[in-house]
């Protein structure tokens, strides 16, 4: 008997294999490939190009794991062609290393045993509402919304969902943003049902992940709080997919193989024909527009828990209380803020820059620090004693000599979250201080740093955005933005959007057990609209507007872009070779190539970068026409093209 085997590699089609076994659709099997073995699953159609000599070998073996699902392989089919992504790499993603995990030791999978407790949590009047909204023709598939404030209890709703899936023999996945950093998410996960859950992301020991991957595939494990890649986990009866923060950008996945988790569990839901609830206090542009459309339903929490209020805003105008030079805080915001601390408030300064300074340029010869491999400016982290580019990883050492007249004499324009700290333990000397930032909160002890901010045993915190993301500090009641830049939406179709989402979320970090909170923006521009925007308390009016705006401009979601980004050692090269390709595509694919332009961001890592934009209708037409014009296109060795499907980021 002859079957088709697809292998996680970059090939696009599975290959015919010869067998006398019994094999049937999503079998997993171990194949000879060239001159190595692979693991593979019988796939459900045939290579279509047959017309090929290759020798048809035998599969060695078949492994004894649950078969894979029709429905998921109709999903990994449909992801490669939307993503534009080989249909091996689409596997590969579900595959744990390339491998599948055939047995594991039943104790493995008791430390995730469910066993629901009951728990004294009551919901309120308003939460039993949504609950109710959102359980509706929850048999099969259909996208639900909640949208609620930060801090009023969204959690406990969809907790709740999930406890009556699971009840009925369900298996359930919670999607969040950000995971490896903190256990107050599973903590709050142990609190309401009494077991531990299994938590995924690539953190985790490849001991877990085989167990986990295992449990799931055999209906023995669940429940799973994951990052983005739990989405491709094998689950054998997947019942509910929660996508906690929807509108998190980090659902995007920018490098190697890119898609949008959130998009996509949307789809694997419905290919398995299970309900989806997606959680956000503002939601997505996307998300919005298809409530608007009436394609998702929606319920909301408008009350905080406790019945806390929002934070206010306070605007603190820089042009009346003058800086002194090399400060960053105005006499004007250090009154505030003794306010708040003589009242026992947790105070956050908020910047949203890594390190001690941006920008490092020499008094005498004017030369600045940039990163060889890239066109950017080298941060200099005091800390560490480096200066470092955020985009390689490129490191050097302060030290430099002037061209004639000995060493550099460094001057560093603007600042840092490293430098607001140096500059707030001078103001405060007498506070615990911490630094808040992926360079610190990273570590095995970030665990005991969050406690003691918990605590309030720090009053101090000096952070850039890592801290919106869904912390709950029950002291934090004042947050000083250093210095609002609203400057980056030239460029970025999705700058306004992007603000709106990240000072909502740090506001929401604010405030959250019910004492009153304020929110200091400190500014220089007097056209304070932008804020007025993105801190109204209905952000609905905010996304209308803006739904408008790019409904006029023709821009997503009412059109789909796709990103080409082509990359090469040599400049010119580059540029002709990109023109080259672009009026090969242009005329055979369903929409309009812009460019070839400069990104942004032109030289990274060594290569330079040129950019294509296809602008097209909401079709799989679009990807389907341009992908059979790339393959027929030959770039000469060493230029290398990346296709970003639903693009977020410009660089
Ligand atoms: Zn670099
Ligand atoms: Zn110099």
């Amino acid at each position: 008997m002859k079957v088709p085997i697809l292998i996680p590699n970059i090939f696009n089609h599975p290959f015919t294999y010869d067998t006398d076994l019994e094999l049937k659709e999503g079998d997993y099997v171990i194949v000879p490939f060239g001159k190595t073995e692979l693991t593979g699953v019988v796939w459900n159609e045939f290579e279509k190009n047959k017309n090929k000599n290759f020798i048809i070998k035998k599969v060695s073996r078949k492994l004894e794991v649950p078969s894979l699902k029709k429905n998921i392989i109709k999903f990994l089919n449909w992801f490669s062609e939307y993503n534009m992504i080989p249909k091996g790499m689409a596997l590969k993603l579900l595959l744990l290393s390339s491998g599948a995990v055939e047995e594991v030791s039943s104790k493995g999978y008791e430390q995730f045993k469910i066993d629901i407790k009951q728990n004294n949590i009551e919901l309120s009047k308003n939460q039993k509402n949504c609950l109710k909204k959102m359980n509706v023709s929850n048999k099969k598939f259909r996208v639900h919304v909640l949208q609620g404030t930060t801090g009023s209890g969204k959690t406990m709703v969809y907790f709740e969902a999930l406890k009556e899936i699971i009840n009925k023999g369900f298996q359930g996945l919670i999607l969040l943003p950000e995971i490896g950093l903190t256990g107050q998410f599973q903590n709050k996960f142990i609190e309401f049902f009494g077991f531990k859950p299994a938590v995924w992301h690539s953190g985790i020991t490849k001991k877990n992940k085989e167990i986990i991957w295992s449990g799931i595939a055999n209906d023995k494990i669940k429940v799973v709080i994951g990052a983005r890649s739990s989405l491709f986990l094998p689950f054998k009866k997947l019942g509910l997919i929660i996508v906690d923060e929807e509108h998190d950008q980090s659902y995007k996945q920018d490098e190697g193989v890119t898609y949008n988790a959130r998009d996509m569990a949307i789809s694997r839901a419905s290919f398995e024909n299970i309900p989806i609830n997606l959680i956000t206090a503002v939601p997505s542009i996307e998300t919005y527009d298809n409530i608007k459309k009436g394609k998702y339903s929606l319920s909301k929490l408008d009350e905080r828990y406790l019945n806390a209020s929002l934070p206010n805003y306070e605007i603190i105008n820089l042009n009346n209380s003058k800086l002194e030079s090399k400060s960053w805080i105005s006499k004007e915001t250090i009154e505030k803020v003794n306010r708040h601390l003589e009242k026992k408030d947790q105070v956050l300064f908020f910047l949203n820059r890594r390190g001690f300074s941006p920008h490092v340029l020499c008094k005498k010869c004017f030369s600045s620090y940039s990163c060889p491999n890239c066109s950017i400016n080298l941060v200099y982290h005091k800390n560490k004693e480096n200066l470092l580019c955020h985009y390689c990883g490129y490191k050097a050492l302060l030290n430099r000599d002037c061209s004639k007249e000995g060493k550099c004499d460094f001057i560093f324009s603007g600042p840092g979250v490293e430098r607001i700290s140096e500059e707030v333990k001078k103001i405060f000397p007498t506070k615990e201080t911490t630094i808040f930032s992926s360079d610190t909160m990273n570590k095995k002890n970030s665990t005991e740093t969050l406690n003691k901010i918990i605590n309030n045993e720090i009053q101090i915190l000096i952070g850039t955005q890592l801290i919106s993301k869904g912390f709950h500090f029950p002291s934090l009641n004042c947050i000083v933005v250093v210095d609002i830049d609203l400057s980056s939406q030239g460029h970025d179709l999705r700058g306004a959007e992007k603000n709106l989402q990240l000072y909502h979320q740090l506001s929401g970090r604010a405030g959250r057990t019910g004492k009153p909170a304020t929110v200091y923006f400190q500014t220089y521009n007097l056209d304070t609209k932008m804020i007025t925007d993105i801190t109204n308390k209905d952000p609905d009016i905010f996304l209308a507007k803006e739904l408008e705006i790019r409904r006029e401009n023709n821009l997503p979601p009412f059109q789909r872009f796709i990103a080409l980004i082509i990359t090469g050692s040599n400049q010119s090269e580059l540029e002709k070779e990109a023109y080259k390709f672009k009026v090969f595509i242009e005329s055979a694919i369903e929409g309009k190539v812009l460019g070839p332009v400069n990104a942004p961001i032109f030289r990274l890592k060594r290569k330079f970068r040129a950019r294509l934009l296809v602008r097209g209708q909401k079709s799989i037409k679009v990807q389907n026409s341009l992908a059979k014009m790339i393959q027929k296109f030959k770039f000469p060795s060493g230029m290398k093209l990346t296709v970003d499907v639903d693009p977020i980021n410009f660089n």
